[in-house]
């Protein structure tokens, strides 16, 4: 099939707004690759070539996008740049340059084919290292050179993460259900979002679907690939919380650290955040207590790995231990000065089968009967059962005491939900003014701070997309020893830039931080129709991603707590 098919989807995508048209101008390409394509193929609608399990990046910036398009089109860096200036869009600019070509003709009805972009993308993730720049120039100017206008304007919002269509994860799920089960969309559109929770590979599913109901209902969590986790559901207090876990129910200390899914197949084990990133290489001294302290053939397992002061054996912030996630080198010196303690709270899968479908006590029996624990390196979540308000309050307080974060109340009965926040766990902790937000934009510092991105736009979850609650300034340091620098941020936010306005920068919605604040205002400033008073950043929560964020509703009901408390 040629590109140019998928380029006139992308073209009919961004001139229409209704989310029903939409999906049915996808479910049309669909039913298309089921006839003649590849299932992946079906990543390349959402400007991507890999499963969303897989978050391998192009690393492809506008500068390297630049070069490129001055060696394709034969014009100098300093044209695209300022044509870029004035536009705002590389794949615009790709656009024009290549309908431009003296070719041009030649190329008008291009023989591009999906294959050859396909393939060629995937070639760049093996480029890496010294030299790797020049390699990726090479690679996106040989795509380039038989693309039409439209093509090089698709390739290249791909290769840069942006393909400004506006299409939802949503809309594929319900396109493969509208394309392959027209009489039956709606019940298949939730079978195909149960089947994304467990495998988050639409190629999989869609291979599957084209096949019948039996195949995608045989799709399941496997070791070695990363999985969505269960998230919890915020209570109010003991009583809320046994309201919606029922009683009696299970109780146990909630661990200040950061997710970790362990699993093991095969003799190998790789750890994952629940951001779906491997973080294997990065914990060697977990690998080891899982290999000595954990029985069975093969299994995975959620878990919280808390960092502690070696000296001192107290438990120490997020802050440090998130050192842990985010450095690649130096590991062995890290792991002498940031010890973690792992303590595990679920199974989802053991000895070849999925356990998620029994109910939680059954799969605490298992972990109670494969982990071996040992002080400071791995333990079972410590855990009571009762349905006695009174006994829960005294064990919430000795958690507090005994300065862990608050506790998890989780249902006995439920299934693991992996990817939802439903009702089986739930978290309490005192109430803390704080959000876990998205950076959506920044500006450019002046005077001490000249150089780096200061001031970062903050943005909670919606239906309608995220939106902007407020602009934090405080909260990172200066000094790297202190925590989260202005310069760390930096790096991370600048390859996210999408467009520029005088000293502000818009930025892919990627970059998750923690944020306390004073209060919160009804304000017409920021499109959320709220802003936060007094925001400062505590932490940069690498391990997050913007399915954990704060949702707007969140934000609603703390705005009641907040003016609850000040009457
Ligand atoms: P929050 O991050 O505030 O949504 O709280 C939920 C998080 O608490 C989970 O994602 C885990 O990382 C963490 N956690 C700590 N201890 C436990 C536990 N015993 N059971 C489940 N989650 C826990």
């Amino acid at each position: 099939m040629k590109y140019s098919e998928i380029c006139g989807v992308y073209e009919k995508l961004s001139v229409t707004s209704g989310r029903l048209e939409k999906t049915s101008i996808v479910s049309e390409f669909i039913k298309k690759i089921a006839k003649h394509g590849n299932p992946e193929w079906i990543y390349l609608l959402r400007g991507r070539v890999l499963p969303d399990y897989d978050v391998r990046e192009f690393g492809i910036s506008r500068q390297i996008i630049i070069k490129t398009l001055s060696k394709s089109f034969g014009v100098l860096s300093s044209e695209v740049l300022s044509e870029f200036n004035k536009i705002g869009d590389l794949g615009e600019i790709a656009e024009k340059f290549a309908g431009k070509r003296k070719q041009s003709t030649l190329f008008s009805s291009s023989s591009l084919s999906i294959d050859k972009v396909f393939d060629g993308l995937m070639k760049i993730f093996a480029l890496e290292g010294k030299g790797s720049v020049d390699k990726k120039v090479s690679v996106v100017s040989e795509i380039l050179s038989s693309a039409s206008g439209i093509e090089a304007k698709y390739i290249v919002r791909t290769l840069l993460g942006d393909l400004r269509v506006g299409i939802a994860e949503s809309t594929i799920k319900d396109a493969i259900a509208e394309s392959l089960f027209p009489e039956d969309k709606k019940s298949y559109a939730e079978l195909i979002e149960s089947a994304y929770d467990l495998s988050n590979d639409y190629a999989e599913i869609f291979a599957a679907a084209v096949k019948g109901k039996k195949e995608i209902e045989k799709i399941s969590i496997s070791p070695g690939k990363p999985m969505n986790v269960m998230l919890a559901v915020k209570a109010e207090d003991i009583e809320d919380a046994f309201r919606i876990c029922g009683k009696p129910a299970a109780i146990e200390n909630k661990y200040d650290g950061f997710r970790v899914v362990i699993s093991k197949k095969n003799k190998e084990i790789k750890l994952f955040t629940r951001k779906l990133e491997e973080v294997t290489s990065q914990f060697p001294d977990i690998i080891e207590v899982v290999k000595k302290n954990i029985s069975g053939e093969s299994f995975i397992l959620d878990s919280e790995a808390v960092g502690y002061d070696p000296k001192t054996k107290k438990v120490k912030p997020f802050e440090s231990v998130s050192q842990r996630i985010k450095r690649k080198h130096h590991i062995e010196r890290l792991v002498k000065e940031l010890p973690v303690d792992v303590h595990i709270f679920d199974v989802m899968y053991y000895n070849g089968k999925s356990v998620m479908h029994l109910p939680f006590s059954e799969r605490r029996k298992i972990i109670e009967k494969i982990i071996h624990p040992e002080k400071l390196k791995i333990n079972i979540a410590e855990q009571i059962i009762t349905d006695n308000e009174k006994r829960a309050e005294e064990f919430y307080k000795q958690a507090l005491k005994k300065g862990e974060e608050g506790i998890m109340v989780k249902s006995l009965s439920s299934p693991y939900k992996p990817g939802r926040r439903v009702g089986h766990m739930v978290k309490l902790k005192p109430s803390s003014s704080e959000f876990d937000l998205v950076i959506t934009g920044a500006e450019h510092g002046t005077g001490k701070r000249a150089g780096w991105l200061t001031s970062y736009i903050v943005a909670c979850a919606s239906e309608k997309g995220f939106l902007n609650i407020g602009k934090v300034s405080s909260g990172l340091k200066e000094k790297e020893s202190e925590g989260t620098t202005y310069r760390e941020m930096t790096k991370l936010l600048k390859p996210l830039i999408k467009s520029e306005k005088g000293r502000v920068v818009y930025v892919k919605p990627k970059i998750v931080v923690s944020v306390t604040y004073q209060n919160i205002q009804k304000s017409p400033s920021y499109n959320s129709g709220y802003a936060l008073r007094f925001p400062r950043i505590t932490f940069y929560r690498p391990e997050r991603s913007t399915k954990d964020i704060a949702t707007l509703e969140d934000v609603k009901k703390a705005v009641v707590c907040t003016s609850f408390h000040s009457l």
